[in-house]
């Protein structure tokens, strides 16, 4: 995996009810900033993600908020980056989110943050990118999720190799470590040919 360079955090525009969510965006932040990695995000400057793009700015970080013009009064984008880039649409924020970043993490968020997620995941599987992704658990929120997928696998409905995509972790180092050695597979498989 050649390294990174910028990292596409997904997060909820709230704050959620554990503080532990809010902290674990500070976290992130400041640890990308650390790392001279380049926080790309959705633009706004409400819960989770005003608190990773405030934090990462105070440490000397680099922030890419990518925003669509309908939202931008809602979410409240953040008027202290030096690149905001308001869009047209939804789409056109996840596919430049896509594009501008080298790996994907979410962090806990509601049905937004789900979205995001599980296209860039969803893409993986069709092989129509090659980065990283993962998502860091935190306080457990993920839990149902991981139990979910590994549901999907039991079912059948999911192929190994492509759960075997989606990182979980609970700290950023852990999650970057898993990125640097991360391979994705040589050629992606949707059916499972061989299951009768
Ligand atoms: P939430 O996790 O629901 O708080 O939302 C987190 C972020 O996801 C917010 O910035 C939402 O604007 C964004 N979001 C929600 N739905 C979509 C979508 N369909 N495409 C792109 N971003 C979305």
């Amino acid at each position: 995996m050649p390294e990174l360079s910028s990292v596409c955090v997904f997060c909820g525009s709230n704050g959620g009810a554990d503080p532990a969510y809010v902290e674990a965006a500070r976290t992130v932040g400041r640890g990308l900033a650390e790392r001279s990695l380049r926080l790309v995000y959705g633009g706004g400057n409400v819960g989770m993600m005003g608190a990773i793009a405030d934090s990462a700015l105070a440490a000397g970080g680099d922030v890419v908020g990518v925003i669509p013009r309908q939202i931008f009064d809602l979410e409240i984008g953040h008027s202290g980056l030096s690149d905001l880039r308001v869009v047209g649409s939804m789409h056109e924020r996840k596919a430049l989110m896509a594009d501008l970043a080298d790996a994907f993490v979410a962090l806990p968020g509601g049905i937004g943050t789900f979205e995001e997620l599980f296209e860039i995941y969803t893409w993986a599987q069709l092989g129509l990118h090659r980065k990283p992704l993962g998502l860091l658990d935190v306080a457990g929120y993920y839990e149902p999720l991981r139990a979910m997928l590994d549901h999907a696998v039991d079912q059948r409905f999911l192929r190994p190799e492509t759960r075997a995509m989606l990182a979980f972790d609970e700290s950023l180092g852990a999650l970057l470590e898993r990125f640097a050695a991360w391979e994705p597979p040589a050629r992606p498989r949707l059916i499972d040919r061989d299951a009768s």
